[in-house]
């Protein structure tokens, strides 16, 4: 039997970019000092600061679920509790790493359409706590681009923050498809970040075309006293640290993220627009590199029988087909035919 294709399943099923291959090879070449000493790592964390044009404090850690558990451990103690959507990655999808990492704090999850925090709902939420009987909130955390594609605008975030911190909350965003969301609104990293008034950011790399490795950062300093204490201890200092700064260098030079990214995002939409004509519901807005669809469950086994694998993500019948950095237009074009086919022979 040939292994299902696997291009609409994730956006980490692809494989590494070839300017992030071919950065690891020239890391490759020869020793270097270990421990983020090495050349790769200092550029990486100066070009981060360029990128957000702000003095921010720069960590790498191996992937998403570290990311957040830890950046979000830095910003509550035990006592604190963290609001987020009901969808979100740390509440869904991470096994419990922001509680144990934290050491206490609670995820409080809302409701909000189309994935994104309502603050009437976060509003609610915060209402329902009972003063010191509660955990005290502390931070809310976004998810740019959203679990189900959508993307907040600066204005949304600027709207959140303001909320937030009016209650003496930080904001956090788990930022696994930042530069999707970044190539998306088209903005300047900066107008969605630190200037909407974000404390910090998880912005990754691997599904982006890294093999792993994403970035904490903290742009306020005061966030981040010790983190590196905190991330060693947590198992993510990367001993030899070039082979995720030297990757990750190659994805910021020559905005090979946002292409990257754009790739991914302009897949979805035409992926997204084929689907359409064929009748499908698209579930969500198509905003970012996820299409989410309502698939008669027969049509979904026959395409799962052509071959593609794809998940479903809410009961009964919503499917996500993800793209990613290395969409293309055959892939696209293939699933679109096979969905034709399966639709006629149900018929
Ligand atoms: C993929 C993803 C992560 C990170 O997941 P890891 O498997 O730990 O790298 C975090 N948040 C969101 C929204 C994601 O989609």
């Amino acid at each position: 039997m040939i292994p299902p294709r696997q291009e609409f399943a994730s956006d980490n099923t692809a494989g590494i970019c070839p300017e992030a291959a071919a950065a690891l090879a020239e890391a490759n070449a020869g020793s270097a000092p270990s421990y983020g000493d090495d050349k790769w790592t200092g550029l990486l964390c100066d070009r981060v600061r360029k990128l957000f044009e702000i003095d921010c404090d720069v960590f790498l850690v191996f992937n998403g679920t570290a990311a957040n558990a830890l950046a979000l451990a830095q910003l509550c103690q035990p006592l604190h509790s963290i609001i987020c959507h009901e969808n979100a990655h740390i509440e869904n999808d991470e096994c419990g790493a922001c509680e144990f990492y934290t050491g206490g704090s609670k995820l409080i999850p809302t409701r909000g359409t189309d994935g994104k925090i309502d603050l009437r709902e976060v509003e609610a939420a915060l209402l329902r706590q009972h003063e010191l009987h509660s955990h005290k909130p502390r931070v809310i955390s976004l998810t740019q681009a959203t679990e189900l594609g959508t993307v907040y605008t600066a204005d949304e975030i600027r709207k959140i923050s303001a909320f937030a911190k009016k209650r003496e909350m930080l904001l956090h965003l788990d930022g696994a498809r930042f530069a999707n969301a970044v190539a998306a609104l088209r903005c300047a990293p900066r107008e969605i970040t630190w200037q909407a008034g974000v404390d910090a950011l998880s912005f990754g790399g691997t599904k982006n075309g890294l093999a792993a490795g994403e970035l904490v950062i903290f742009f306020n300093k005061q966030h981040s006293a010790d983190f590196d204490y905190r991330a060693k201890q947590g198992g993510h200092l990367a001993s030899k640290m070039r082979f995720v700064a030297g990757p990750w260098l190659a994805l910021l030079e020559n905005d090979v993220w946002l292409k990257n990214a754009q790739r991914a995002n302009d897949a979805a939409l035409r992926l997204a627009n084929g689907l359409r004509d064929y009748g499908v519901e698209l579930v969500f807005p198509v905003e970012s590199n996820a299409v989410f669809v309502r698939l008669d469950a027969m049509i979904a086994r026959k395409l799962r029988e052509l071959g593609w694998d794809f998940y479903k993500f809410i009961e009964p019948d919503v499917y996500r087909l993800m793209c990613a950095w290395s969409a293309n237009d055959e892939a696209i074009t293939a699933l679109l035919s096979d969905y034709g086919s399966c639709v006629s022979s149900v018929r």
